[in-house]
């Protein structure tokens, strides 16, 4: 097949836009839905952008793309914050890739670790947690932790904005259990940038990007990433409903991409707006009065 833009062999089909691409018209493709959610607005000079870099292929894609549109623009720069959880094993290994990843393209980063912040490992705090026979699911930990500690090293660094690696599959699928459940705040949360001088805005550049197609620019462009998973992933609710979102946009090509939009259309007719307020211990944002690690931290008998 050869490619709809330029002729040449074509390497990929993009289904839900029956288009046949070529490397070099793929992966201009696929910048250019990252350009489309930064916008004039954010690819300007005198921007800072913090970037959540993890070392999966999701982030290594986003930094390497955010540091090719930043990097030739005046005062503006991007800086890593890379969160060691503590997961024996795992975490190590993913240094290892973002600092040379970071070497490599002459990013600045930083390395938080988690032990440093709070004085316990995400391990230790599963170790204590089953001591006390409290059911806590790490990932819910972990995703408070890693949310509270990005903001806050975002905004000590003075970042306008804080980049996550989400892309168009984590945000259907996002979407999907939040309607499932319900969870009109936690979709309002998802959608709507909540304002709050304590809170660096984040952004997802990738989430026009399927992650079939992330997978396939981290390999045409030869980037390194960790591949193996996280000890404490496990089948979750997020994997069914990522199952049965798989099955649709397989037999109805885009699907992905209008729950995604529909979602967004909704949100702007959505008038909840979200209070912000402070935690009574840490003094950081919370939607309580106490934030999420701040309560795990008291059961825990552990000081945040
Ligand atoms: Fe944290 Fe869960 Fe991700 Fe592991 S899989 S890094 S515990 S959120
Ligand atoms: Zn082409
Ligand atoms: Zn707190």
């Amino acid at each position: 097949m050869k490619c709809s833009k330029c002729g040449k062999e074509a390497i990929y089909h993009q289904k839900y836009s029956g288009l046949y691409l070529c490397k070099e018209c793929f992966i201009k493709d696929v910048e250019r839905k990252v350009r489309k959610v930064l916008g004039r607005n954010i690819i300007r000079n005198n921007m800072k952008i913090g970037v959540g870099l993890s070392g999966g292929k999701d982030s290594v894609v986003m930094t390497y793309i955010l540091n090719k549109f930043f990097k030739p623009i005046p005062n503006s720069e991007i800086i890593v914050f890379f969160v060691d959880e503590g997961i024996k094993g795992f975490r190590k290994v993913a240094r290892k890739f973002v600092v040379e990843f970071c070497e490599e393209y002459g990013i600045k980063y930083k390395i938080i670790p988690l032990e440093e912040e709070i004085g316990v490992s995400l391990d230790d705090i599963v170790k204590i947690a089953r001591e006390k026979n409290l059911t806590l699911n790490p990932c819910s930990f972990c995703g408070v932790m890693r949310r509270k500690l990005l903001n806050r090293v975002a905004l000590k660094e003075g970042c306008n904005y804080l980049a996550i690696g989400h892309n168009l599959d984590d945000m259907a699928q996002a979407v999907m259990m939040n309607y499932i459940d319900g969870a009109i705040e936690k979709l309002v949360r998802l959608g709507k940038d909540v304002e709050h001088p304590l809170l660096v805005k984040r952004i997802r550049p990738l989430k026009y990007v399927p992650e079939e197609e992330v997978q396939l620019y981290a390999d045409l462009v030869g980037l390194k990433y960790q591949k193996e998973p996280c000890p404490y992933s496990s089948i979750s609710y997020r994997a069914e409903i990522s199952e049965i979102i798989d099955k649709l946009e397989d037999s109805h090509p885009g699907t992905m991409h209008s729950i995604v939009s529909g979602f967004e259309k909704l949100i702007k007719h959505l008038g909840i707006k979200m209070e912000v307020k402070t935690c009574k211990i840490c003094g950081e944002p919370a939607s309580g009065d106490i934030c999420k690690v701040c309560l795990w931290m008291e059961k825990l008998g552990l000081k945040a």
